[in-house]
């Protein structure tokens, strides 16, 4: 899924945690794609190659995807996956002492990545390091899907802020 919904649906989740909750929750339904994409978008402004991000189109997705620095898909695995999620997840209740809830704005992350995400482009490592294992979802750059998405998603925003 787009960066954009990721973060409007965690808003929507987190909508009646406390507020420390709902901030660092909807932060860390970011994170996975801000970890592993925004390095590599600086260094394509560095070396002057962002354009080919705004060619982004569904028949380009293959051909863009081959584009992308080895680098970029290793730490997609880090940030995608559920194994890990667990692991950061146990230790930070260790440390807190209480369930870290905003934690699972992460993990809403990765299980909406799964079914949103074909195998031509960055299809979701949930398994990594445990299994290659991709599911072979639907392309959220397709048309039809984002128009769907973003109408459910106003559907809810129309539902909470003027029919209450
Ligand atoms: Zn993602």
């Amino acid at each position: 899924m787009d960066i954009l919904a990721h973060g409007l649906w965690a808003t929507l989740i987190f909508k009646n945690a406390p507020p420390t909750t709902r901030t660092v929750g909807i932060a860390l339904s970011l994170a996975p794609d801000l970890i592993a994409f925004v390095p590599n978008a600086v260094y394509s402004v560095i070396t002057n190659n962002y354009k080919m991000w705004f060619k982004v189109s569904e028949d380009t997705v293959e051909n863009m995807a081959n584009r992308v620095p080895p680098w970029v898909y290793r730490i997609y695995d880090v940030t995608h996956s559920i194994p890990l999620w667990i692991i950061g997840f146990s230790i930070a209740w260790a440390i807190m002492g209480s369930v870290p809830w905003a934690a699972f704005g992460w993990l809403l992350h990765i299980i909406v990545d799964i079914p949103t995400h074909s195998r031509k482009f960055f299809p979701t490592p949930f398994l990594w390091p445990l299994s290659s294992y991709k599911f072979d979802g639907y392309n959220w750059e397709a048309k039809w899907y984002m128009i769907a998405n973003y109408v459910v998603l106003l559907a809810f925003y129309l539902r909470l802020h003027i029919l209450r």
